[in-house]
């Protein structure tokens, strides 16, 4: 069973719609949906949809504000308190809940409880694609040991064939790659300086619930500015 990993994102839209095109067989299409992503990114992916019927887009969604705020931590330091915060680069548990998501429904679709061992493992007849470009193929090194194709990479497409043959296709997020090299959660706070001024300027609407956001979070944005600093930074700049 081939089951495309599909973010929504330039790699992985481009390779899904070059797999359909040169008739590879794609028997789920799985989108892990943190809820913090642009409402462009969901426009988009309701066209896709719309272009791969009768395939359906399967959208698992992570409880993000829930695991941001609200879940209280039995064990570690911070045990009895509230909320995993903002993420870090040490500390990126959005990322370890997607992947989690993902696996989980992976097995949760095949399990068979009239089989042994299907609860805990992939079964052996998945085969996962992940849209990895291929400049960035160094990263398919973490995933050693599963049954995970990059097309892509086999391809030899870059990031930059992947967005210009999505543009060729109509695609284009609303500009959001005009804007952002790359398109995730709005509210992460390892995106670039560059890119939170231009979150700042764009997205107001956003910008406040990053705000929002930023008082229930035990930690701070990032470890060089908090939101506040950052929104008197960026309206500073504007004067
Ligand atoms: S983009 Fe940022 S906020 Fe979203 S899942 Fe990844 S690390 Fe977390």
């Amino acid at each position: 069973m081939n089951i495309v990993s599909f973010s929504g994102g330039k790699d992985s839209t481009a390779m899904l719609l070059m797999m359909l095109e040169k008739g590879i067989p794609v028997d789920r299409v799985i989108c892990v949906d943190t809820t913090k992503e642009f409402p462009q990114m969901y426009e988009h992916i309701k066209k896709i949809q719309a272009m791969i019927e009768p395939l359906r887009i399967e959208v698992v969604k992570i409880d993000f504000d829930y695991w941001f705020g609200e879940h209280i931590k039995i064990k570690g330091k911070r045990k009895g308190e509230k909320g995993y915060g903002f993420p870090d680069f040490r500390n990126r548990w959005c990322t370890a809940l997607k992947r989690q998501i993902f696996r989980k429904t992976l097995v949760s679709m095949t399990y068979n409880p009239r089989k042994r061992g299907g609860v805990n493992c992939i079964p052996n007849d998945i085969v996962e694609f992940h849209g990895i470009a291929f400049d960035e193929k160094e990263r398919t090194s973490n995933n050693k040991g599963r049954n995970i194709k990059y097309p892509l990479v086999d391809w030899q497409i870059t990031e930059k064939q992947a967005l210009d043959y999505c543009y060729s296709m109509g695609l284009d997020w609303g500009g959001l790659y005009e804007k952002f090299h790359r398109v995730s959660c709005w509210c992460c706070p390892l995106s670039r300086i560059g890119e939170l001024r231009v979150l700042f300027n764009d997205f107001p609407v956003l910008w406040e619930e990053l705000e929002d956001m930023d008082k229930k979070s035990f930690r701070k944005f990032r470890s060089d500015y908090s939101v506040k600093d950052l929104s008197e930074k960026f309206a500073n700049e504007n004067l």
